[in-house]
């Protein structure tokens, strides 16, 4: 896949707020936050979407689940925050690189939007 602006937020090209690091995922605060708290994790090896992804990426997909749950006990939102997938420009995922949006601090509404 070709490289997105993840890729430098990774290697600490270009800045992010990163709240969270371990050895196979990042986490960072979204630049146009759609809630008080929106955050984006990311796997460090790129994926460019979920249905990308392949057998072999099957751990690294439940670690990426974990972790979301981590951050939101980290972050204080464990009790109430949604996680997004955008999948495809269809689903109005504009960055090609695998990324969990982590949304708390307001109501939800379901369906979603
Ligand atoms: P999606 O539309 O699902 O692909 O989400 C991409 C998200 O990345 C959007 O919510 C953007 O606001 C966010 N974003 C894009 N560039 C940056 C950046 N440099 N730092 C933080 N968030 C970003």
């Amino acid at each position: 896949m070709s490289e997105t602006i993840f890729s430098k937020i990774i290697r600490r090209e270009i800045p992010a707020q990163i709240v969270y690091e371990d050895e196979l995922c990042l986490a960072f605060r979204d630049i146009q936050a759609q809630a008080p708290q929106h955050l984006l994790l990311i796997p460090k090896t790129p994926i460019a979407k979920l249905s990308d992804a392949s057998a072999e990426d099957k751990a690294l997909l439940g670690h990426l689940m974990f972790a979301a749950g981590e951050i939101a006990r980290q972050e204080g939102f464990a009790d109430a925050f949604r996680v997004v997938i955008n999948n495809g420009a269809g689903a109005q995922q504009s960055v090609f690189h695998l990324h969990l949006h982590l949304l708390a601090g307001r109501s939800f509404h379901w369906p979603p939007g």
